[in-house]
């Protein structure tokens, strides 16, 4: 049956939605509204545009007459939905030319998140950025290129700060991270975040972990922080988090979850049938133990925009739950990880036992070999695989797929050494340091 479907947000979840809409139904009418310029993009290249990596800006758009076209979508940029009004299935939204109304069957909400700013005293709006837009993209290069600065301060040291520290540096700028915790991305475990902050220190960053942000001074230019220490910096850049866009749910009365994200069901649906959910404005069940989780990552999005849509059209495919699985690259290293780690284990009382081993990406006497190290997180009784983290220079997107895959497939420990994962010497060893893992995990539940 033809729908009037109205999305709201355009990039990773809202396009990805209207694109698998029209695999199956060219009859259906489908509105997307986007409160910016852009829709699309491709979000996570951002940081390698402003490092120079990624040359043209336009690598990282897509023109949104082409999209409408292609999937003959009713496309409305720079346009904000502002309220929902579900008992009568109308929502406003607001242009140029002032407020609307218009009727949906399906509403799909895929409003993404906004960067935390904290209002700090004596901030300077001028130097001091976040970046989740392509606006934000472009402040922070107009800034580089008309400003020259020499110096940059990066508050938080999650996946977004520390991409953003290598892309920076790349500008022949000092970079200097402060983060409030006593490690850089909380992701992983200290003990592989030391590896990464080993790494950063190396490249000539200064980094002032367990330090807080208390305010600026000095135009903007001087962050004042709690432990009475200073930090002059030409330019600042907010990484400290993300909030989920939930506003819009929340006021027509949606549930949210105590993540902050708006609560979907298996399929998608907000506590409206005729509403659902995806993206960073949802709140998720673990995949693992299913607890409530918030994922703020582009390849869930795109899980949760084909299961919407298959249930949208009939179908019955449950969402599996989210594992948050990441990489990230810090000038020549990769890391990542793939479920639960220590703290979240701890948080939830669950009995764990960690096995870590430093291996060689490939045969040692082959070119190129690089230091590895791998960790695995397991039940402390039957070694049903909880999570893993994997550093190095090379090889890491290798044994995070394969960690991330026997996770999902429900193995255990005992299975890491009989996977058998191809060598040769430019590839890996006769034991790949997966294996070997294994053999140090199932030890240590043997004795
Ligand atoms: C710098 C950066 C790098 C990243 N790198 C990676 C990476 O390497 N790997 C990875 O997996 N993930 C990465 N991510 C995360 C990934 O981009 C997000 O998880 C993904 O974009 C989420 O998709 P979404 O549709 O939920 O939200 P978004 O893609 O953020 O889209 C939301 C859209 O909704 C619009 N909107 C909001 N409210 C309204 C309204 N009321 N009316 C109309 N429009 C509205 C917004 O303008 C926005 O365009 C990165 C994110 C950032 C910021």
């Amino acid at each position: 049956m033809a729908n009037k479907i109205v999305i709201v947000g355009g990039v990773a979840g809202g396009a990805n939605v209207a694109a698998q809409i029209r695999r199956n139904d060219n009859d259906s009418k489908i509105t997307l509204f986007d409160k910016d310029e852009h829709v699309a993009f491709s979000t996570c290249g951002m940081p390698y545009y402003i490092g120079g990596v990624v040359d043209k800006r336009d690598q990282l758009l897509v023109s949104s007459d082409k999209i409408a076209g292609k999937f003959d979508l009713d496309l409305r940029t720079n346009t904000e939905v502002t309220s929902i009004d579900r008992e009568n299935k109308q929502l406003t939204y607001r242009d140029s030319a002032g407020e609307h109304r218009t009727s949906y069957d399906k509403l799909i909400l895929s409003p993404g998140a906004s960067a935390k700013k904290p209002e700090l005293e004596g901030m300077n709006d001028n130097r001091t950025f976040t970046l989740h837009s392509i606006p934000d993209m472009d402040a922070i290069e107009h800034y580089i290129e008309t400003e020259k600065p020499q110096s940059c301060a990066i508050v938080g040291a999650g996946f977004v700060g520390l991409e953003m520290v290598e892309n920076i540096h790349a500008r022949g700028i000092d970079c200097t991270i402060i983060d409030r915790s006593e490690q850089v991305m909380k992701l992983v475990d200290q003990d592989m975040a030391a590896i990464i902050e080993n790494h950063l220190k190396a490249k000539g960053v200064q980094l002032l972990l367990d330090e807080s942000l208390e305010s600026f001074s000095n135009n903007g230019a001087t962050l004042d922080l709690t432990s009475g220490k200073s930090v002059q910096a030409d330019m600042t850049i907010m990484a400290v988090g993300i909030r989920p866009n939930k506003v819009l749910a929340e006021d027509s009365g949606l549930e949210i979850g105590e993540t902050g994200g708006i609560k979907v069901n298996d399929y998608m649906q907000t506590s409206d049938p005729d509403i659902y959910a995806l993206g960073d404005a949802i709140q998720t069940n673990d995949l693992l133990t299913g607890t409530p989780r918030h994922v703020a990552l582009a390849g869930p999005a795109h899980r949760q925009a084909f299961i919407l849509v298959n249930h949208l059209q009939g179908g019955t495919n449950p969402y599996a739950g989210v594992q948050g699985t990441a990489i990230f690259k810090v000038f020549n290293l990769s890391a990542g990880a793939t479920g639960l780690n220590k703290a979240v284990l701890k948080h939830l009382d669950i009995n764990y036992k960690e096995a870590v081993h430093e291996g060689l990406s490939h045969a040692g006497y082959y070119p190129s070999a690089e230091k590895i190290t791998l960790k695995v997180l397991f039940d402390a009784e039957n070694g049903r695989i909880y999570g893993a983290q994997a550093v190095g220079r090379e090889g890491v997107d290798k044994r995070l797929a394969v960690m991330a895959t026997v996770m999902k497939a429900k193995m255990t420990v005992y299975d890491l050494p009989e996977l058998e994962l191809g060598y040769a010497p430019p590839y890996s060893s006769p034991k790949d340091p997966i294996n070997v893992l294994g053999y140090k995990a199932e030890s240590m539940l043997e004795s």
